[in-house]
């Protein structure tokens, strides 16, 4: 950076000249302390990054609401004359108060942080455009810290009808940077744009066979549009290229490392998965079954190494896929393995698979870390001379001294436990190839949100359960009706079933979790007394062996009612477990209390699910609870989850760049999205290397979008 930038504050708008990596201060009406705060609440360094700041919604400025009509928590611009304005209250609660009016009624504005500009500006009499949130306390209206401008009869900004909004927060907007601030930062900068400043980042082809605008102009509309056509060209540009991009970043990346990464090749289905397959099998598989179990065997043998993410709802059967493809990798002379996320779940998938293994022959073992000595010895060295063929394990397969003969394929079970960091320590222990990789989730989510976020995987989606399943029946109680519940309960012991009644546990609150467990089962033994009634109890603080009886009993049928916390999650299996009932159901979020119903409904009786909730619930719970009540599709549920809590919090989104997605919504675009991918997918298989000079801007792109390490590395 040269001396004379610093000089001048209007350096842009005096020399007409306009990069987009200029920092932020050298925009007018920003200096050193305005530009630290965009820096830190905005993340905006640059003109560039404030451009890319884009308005989250548009407000028509020439419709205004009449107070009389206004809506409870809903934005509204309003035209006021302002009719009082006093100060009340003292030290912190003090505020000040205009009350205005707009011909129609009366409302109160407030601040809590009182500037002087503001008590001598909003003079009585005076005519202001306010923009905000309306608020109705039971008395009047209310409006908190509006964004604001004095009413002019003729307006002066003629370039757009259209006002972006900008979001900016409290202490942005106690500088001056509340949305109209942003906004005038902004507006001298519009008309400087233009197709050298910013230079084009699609390639010609696409824009025209897509009809899409051109960079500069994009980024002109959409902070200025003069129109709503404008404004939706922009949008559709500006959404195409944010999806486009992280599709072709993802499907670059992936080819780049089936590249590098050749696979063992699988080329038969072997003996054993005939044998099994034509004499064995205790049911027919679903056609879903079959379609995945092809699709798996598929990368098996095409000589690159499978990444593969089996989505099923839960119950839908993967267990199953999961051991034929496991004795696919036998057949052609590997071993496989399966890690589960827990003990327990992973001793369940050990005597599944285990049974299934000992009808064709086939060695099975379970280890854990709580498997020691001599037991944990045998099972090594078997492994290590490739007598072991099948392993069942928790985590503890990933440590150093758990040495494979020849492992080549390696399934793991419920993904979201599992980091990336240990899936690349299994690369470890194989040459010269990593092993197969099958990741296996119960929790389904639409495919152009999985393709995102798993985007290093392949998917297959098991879309189809078992034939013979009984819905499970969803029913909502409050704790005013809980003598009901026991009732019920107590019907259903005498028919011959059994009980979960699941209790949440999380760890900020652990030790009033396992109090309220504990208080629960106390409560139960009343009503459930032995020697009639028998209840076993399993929560996380219990040592192995205790957790393991109490389990056991459970498992066979010996006592009626498992109390647990949520470390039945996963995994187990008692078909005569036919009702599920969760305590503070309010507390679980809807996929957890998919999972959790997910554990009955597995034998030939009626199933029921019981969601016993406070008396009062919030409104999010009471749309949780209904979701519940209403469907038994996990992809729905799914689906209502995402609505209700946003992508923000789900596994995965962090690393994927989708919470940052700044126009596009992965929702409510997902035709956007198909077309970008569809898109991504073409250019890449006709041009891996993105060699073509008409792509070439797309090479430049993605250095610069990834700074991508792995160029290094094409020759
Ligand atoms: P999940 O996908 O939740 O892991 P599981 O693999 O545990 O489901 O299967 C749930 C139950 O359904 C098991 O008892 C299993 O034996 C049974 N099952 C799996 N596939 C079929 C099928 N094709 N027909 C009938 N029952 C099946
Ligand atoms: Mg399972």
């Amino acid at each position: 950076m040269t001396f004379p930038f610093y000089f001048s504050q209007n350096f842009i708008l005096l020399n007409q000249d306009l990069s987009l990596s200029t920092p932020i201060e050298y925009l007018k009406g920003v200096g050193p302390q305005r530009g630290e705060l965009l820096r830190k609440q905005l993340n905006v360094h640059s003109i560039g990054d404030l451009l890319t700041h884009f308005p989250f919604r548009y407000v028509d400025k020439t419709v205004f609401s009449s107070i009389s009509q206004l809506v409870p928590n809903e934005y509204a611009q309003i035209l006021v004359s302002v009719v009082n304005i006093e100060e009340r209250g003292m030290g912190r609660s003090k505020r000040l108060i205009a009350i205005v009016d707009d011909g129609t009624s009366k409302m109160e504005i407030l601040w809590f942080k009182i500037h002087r500009w503001l008590s001598e500006s909003l003079v009585r009499g005076s005519k202001w455009i306010m923009y905000g949130k309306c608020e109705f306390n039971g008395f009047r209206w209310q409006m908190i810290h509006p964004d604001m401008e004095v009413y002019q009869a003729q307006s002066t900004s003629t370039l757009s009808k259209f006002e972006p909004v900008y979001s900016n927060g409290e202490i942005l907007a106690s500088k001056g940077l509340n949305s109209k601030g942003i906004l005038k930062l902004i507006t001298p900068v519009i008309p400087l744009l233009n197709e050298k400043n910013i230079p084009e980042s699609l390639p010609n082809y696409l824009l025209e066979k897509l009809g899409l605008i051109p960079s500069w102009q994009a980024f002109r509309q959409i902070h200025l549009p003069k129109s709503i056509k404008e404004l939706e060209d922009a949008q559709a540009r500006l959404k195409f290229e944010e999806l486009f991009y992280i599709r072709l970043k993802i499907i670059f990346a992936k080819a780049q490392r089936a590249q590098l990464n050749k696979g063992f090749i699988f080329s038969k289905s072997g003996d054993f998965f005939q044998n099994y397959f034509h004499h064995h099998l205790p049911f027919a598989l679903t056609g879903a079954q079959k379609r995945v179990i092809k699709e798996i065997h598929g990368d098996m043998m095409s000589g690159k190494q499978m990444n593969r993410l089996l989505q099923g709802d839960v119950g839908s059967g993967k267990t199953m896929v999961a051991f034929l493809c496991m004795i696919i990798a036998v057949g052609n002379g590997f071993q496989a393995c399966l890690m589960a996320p827990t003990e327990v779940l992973a001793a369940q998938h050990a005597t599944a698979i285990g049974n299934y293994a000992d009808s064709i022959g086939l060695n099975c073992c379970l280890l854990t870390s709580n498997i020691k000595g001599k037991e944990r010895n045998a099972i090594l060295k078997d492994l290590a001379e490739g007598k072991l063929h099948l392993i069942v394990g928790t985590h503890a397969l990933l440590e150093d001294w758990v040495v494979f003969n020849n492992l080549g394929l390696c399934v793991i079970d419920e993904q979201h436990r599992f980091g990336v960091g240990q899936r690349a320590k299994l690369w470890e222990k194989t040459k010269p190839h990593p092993p197969h990789i099958l990741v296996m989730t119960a929790t389904p989510i639409p495919r152009t949100l999985a393709m995102t976020l798993y985007g290093d995987l392949d998917i297959s989606i098991i879309d189809e359960l078992p034939p013979g399943r009984k819905e499970i029946k969803t029913l909502h109680f409050k704790d005013v009706h809980r003598g009901k519940m026991f009732e019920f309960v107590r019907q259903q012991i005498e028919l011959g079933r059994q009980i979960y009644i699941v209790y949440p546990l999380i760890e900020e609150s652990e030790k009033l979790d396992l109090e309220n467990l504990n208080t629960g089962y106390e409560k139960l033994l009343q009503y459930f007394p032995l020697p009639q009634y028998r209840i076993s109890i399993v929560h996380g603080k219990m040592k192995p062996t205790d957790k393991h009886t109490e389990m056991q009993r459970f498992v066979t049928g010996s006592s009626h009612i498992m109390v647990a916390t949520t470390v039945i999650e996963v995994g187990v299996n008692v078909p005569n477990a036919s009702v599920m009932i969760i305590e503070n159901a309010e507390r679980f979020g809807l996929s957890q209390l998919h999972q959790l119903r997910g554990r009955v409904g597995r034998g030939a009786d009626q199933s029921y699910c019981i969601l016993m909730t406070s008396d009062k619930l919030s409104k999010d719970s009471v749309a949780r609870i209904k979701t519940m009540c209403d469907t038994n599709d996990g992809f729905k549920i799914a689906e209502a989850d995402l609505e209700l809590r946003g992508p923000g919090d789900l596994e995965g989104t962090k690393q994927s760049g989708l919470i940052e997605l700044k126009v596009a919504n992965i929702f409510e675009d997902s035709k956007i999205f198909q077309a970008a991918n569809a898109w991504a997918e073409k250019i890449l298989e006709k041009d891996p290397n993105l060699e073509n000079p008409l792509n070439s801007v797309l090479k430049q792109q993605l250095i610069k979008l990834e700074k991508i390490k792995f160029w290094s590395r094409i020759s």
